[in-house]
């Protein structure tokens, strides 16, 4: 290998280190934690390489551990493991570049929020190793990669600013040693003291011991101190844990600086022995609608750390759960691809998702403002369950959240339950209304008979509502129906209110009306739904809904051309008007004023809008 050469970092990181350095100022002790954090997968790491493949490290009897020793002289602080360590093309493209996706456009939101926010926002990113930075002005990794039989290894030397240099050494063991040369102002974390609090509060669950050294000035004597508890939470019982401890775990595994909602640890013996911790967070990770990112279950087999991120143990709709599974019967050389097709993966998935699901029906039921937060945070993504898991429906569609008529306010707060317990006698159906907002849909004419009968009606404006409308049908076998299509049990509702108005008198103005829109609509009929609207449009029981047409068209698929059903009501003083008009050409244009006012209402826009301002100036000159 030459010897030192000079290498810039990737912009991400040079923007990310920039932020660090300027926004973490508050939190500046995370670093230990990070790099507390990286020792010990690397650690792991090399425990379960090394009983899969024994012969291929380097042999090391050591026992498995992160020292931690202060310089408070030289100003600086050392961590050392003795993990699997990297390799030199492992230094170059690990501590020089980021992988994650999403991470620009995470980097470019992030630099316009508010500080406190920014904080919280950039430790759950994973700041990682470059943390260092936010205390120290250079930093030097040594480190050999347990494969490594020589003694050759890497060191890699950076101020933070935009270069690195990565040189060879000579290192005898694997691992890796991080020294941080501290800034003038960080002096604090020169002390003991400060560094085991540190350590007690961010990683006394880590499964690694990390041992601070002691320096005695009384007797000159050098000892290490076992700071953290170094056990595996999960292993212990339940009764031995506190809720303290279980919140720091959550920290550890997640970097969130918020407490989770809840959580729930399981030990299941049986055909599947197996332990779980599963958290439900407070907050959403910065990239759960970066579905090309991991989300997943930290993997242990049989106590050893296997993977981050196991993506197959719950479905993609509780992507939001954090936690760890520790299985006793998975193979310990498992890979991503083999676990995919286990059969106990998907035993193993079955129940965690009923676990799931029963965490958050217990929150729903025991504590009604903690589930109002995680349906607030969580909602949207839980609603994809419904087309994903149909063995999960029923339980699923019990946890959703419905804004509606009588909620009067955009936030999601009603359960079925409770609607389907304020149905009026004579109501047989769910009643839904789709659209793009809260607002909108409220003010919407198809409402008006439902007001006026105080029927309540689920008002859906989330994007992913009426893609989840087509999975859920009926809830407690009661069916659900969009109330801006036609439908038979709304006409009933509708049909005792038949007002002094004779509908045969109608016949030939539907007629006359037919004839003019002719191949635009699907049909043109009477309606008593309406109150203080002439006339509105419905798509037919099986057509595509305008809702639908409009999130297939945003996604720019095809959409065949919805024709409408169009409905007059019959009371309405501008349709007596119409009905008397005798001009032919008048009549027309009231009649294409009519519909096109309807698709309006309903669609929000107007394919050709222009021909319906025409048609209004014609009538304003007729
Ligand atoms: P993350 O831990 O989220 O991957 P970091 O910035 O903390 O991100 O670390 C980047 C990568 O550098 C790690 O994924 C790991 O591959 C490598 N690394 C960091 N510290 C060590 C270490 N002590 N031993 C071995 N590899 C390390
Ligand atoms: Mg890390």
């Amino acid at each position: 290998m030459e010897n030192k050469k000079t290498f810039s970092f990737q912009s991400e990181i040079k923007e990310l280190l920039h932020l660090m350095i300027h926004s973490l100022y508050s939190n500046k002790e995370i670093f230990l934690r990070e790099l507390i954090s990286n020792a010990s997968d690397a650690i792991e790491k090399i425990r379960f390489e090394k009983l899969y493949h024994p012969n291929k490290y380097q042999k090391n009897t050591d026992i498995p551990k992160i020292k931690i020793s202060i310089k408070k002289t030289e100003n600086k602080i050392i961590i050392s493991d003795n993990g699997i360590g990297m390799t030199h093309e492992e230094v170059i493209k690990n501590l020089g570049t980021i992988a994650k996706s999403g991470t620009k456009s995470f980097l470019n939101k992030i630099n316009k929020i508010e500080n406190k926010e920014k904080n919280d926002f950039i430790g759950q990113f994973g700041v990682g190793f470059y943390s260092s930075f936010i205390v120290a002005d250079s930093v030097s990794v040594y480190t050999k990669h347990a494969s490594n039989d020589g003694d050759e290894g890497t060191l890699w030397i950076s101020n933070g600013e935009g270069d690195y240099t990565v040189e060879s050494t000579t290192i005898k063991k694997h691992g890796t040693k991080i020294i941080l040369f501290l800034k003038k102002n960080e002096k604090e974390f020169l002390e003991n003291w400060k560094i085991k609090q540190i350590i007690k509060k961010y990683s006394d669950h880590i499964p690694v011991p990390v041992e601070l050294e002691n320096y005695d000035e009384k007797t000159k004597t050098l000892t290490w101190e076992k700071i953290n508890e170094a056990q595996a939470i999960w292993t212990k019982n339940k009764n031995e844990i506190s809720k303290e401890s279980y919140q720091k775990f959550y920290t550890y595994i997640t970097n969130d600086s918020e407490k989770p909602l809840t959580w729930s640890h399981n030990k299941v013996e049986g055909k599947q022995e197996y332990i779980n911790i599963l958290y439900i967070p407070k907050k959403a990770a910065w990239d759960m609608w970066h579905k090309e990112n991991k989300h997943g279950l930290k993997l242990y087999v049989k106590h050893v750390y296997v993977m981050d991120k196991a993506t197959q143990f719950l479905p993609n709709y509780l992507r939001f759960v954090k936690g760890i599974i520790d299985s006793q019967d998975l193979p310990l050389n498992i890979s991503r691809e083999i676990l995919q097709d286990s059969s106990v993966t998907n035993i193993l998935r079955k129940s965690l998702t009923k676990k799931v699901l029963g965490m958050l029906n217990s929150l729903k039921n025991e504590n009604k403002k903690k589930y109002q937060k995680f349906w607030d945070t969580f909602g949207l993504v839980l609603k994809e369950g419904l087309a994903e898991d149909s063995s999960n429906q029923k339980v699923i569609a019990n946890l959703l959240k419905f804004a509606s008529i009588k909620t009067k306010k955009k936030q999601q707060i009603l359960s079925l339950n409770k609607y389907i317990s304020n149905m009026t006698p004579e109501q047989k159906k769910i009643y839904f209304l789709t659209s793009d907002s809260y607002k909108s849909g409220l003010s919407s004419p198809h409402l008006e008979i439902f007001k006026e009968k105080n029927i309540d009606v689920l008002i859906l404006s989330d994007r992913i509502d009426e893609w989840m409308m087509n999975y859920l049908t009926e809830f407690n076998n009661i069916k659900f129906q969009s109330v801006s299509k036609s439908d038979s049990s709304i006409e009933k509702l509708t049909s005792e209110k038949n007002n002094n108005i004779d509908i045969n008198q109608f016949d030939n103005f539907i007629k006359k009306i037919k004839k003019i829109l002719d191949k635009k609509i699907k049909d043109v009929r009477i309606t008593y739904r309406l109150k203080n609207t002439p006339s509105i449009v419905l798509t037919d029981t099986n057509d595509m809904s305008t809702q639908m047409a409009k999130i297939f068209s945003a996604a720019g698929q095809p959409v065949p051309k919805i024709k409408y059903i169009l409905e007059i009501n019959p009371n309405h003083p501008l349709i007596q008007k119409i009905k008397k008009v005798e001009n032919q050409e008048e009549f027309s244009n009231w009649i294409d004023v009519l519909f096109l006012q309807s698709v309006l209402a309903e669609k929000g826009s107007l394919d050709n809008p222009n021909i319906f301002i025409e048609k209004i100036n014609n009538l304003f000159l007729s």
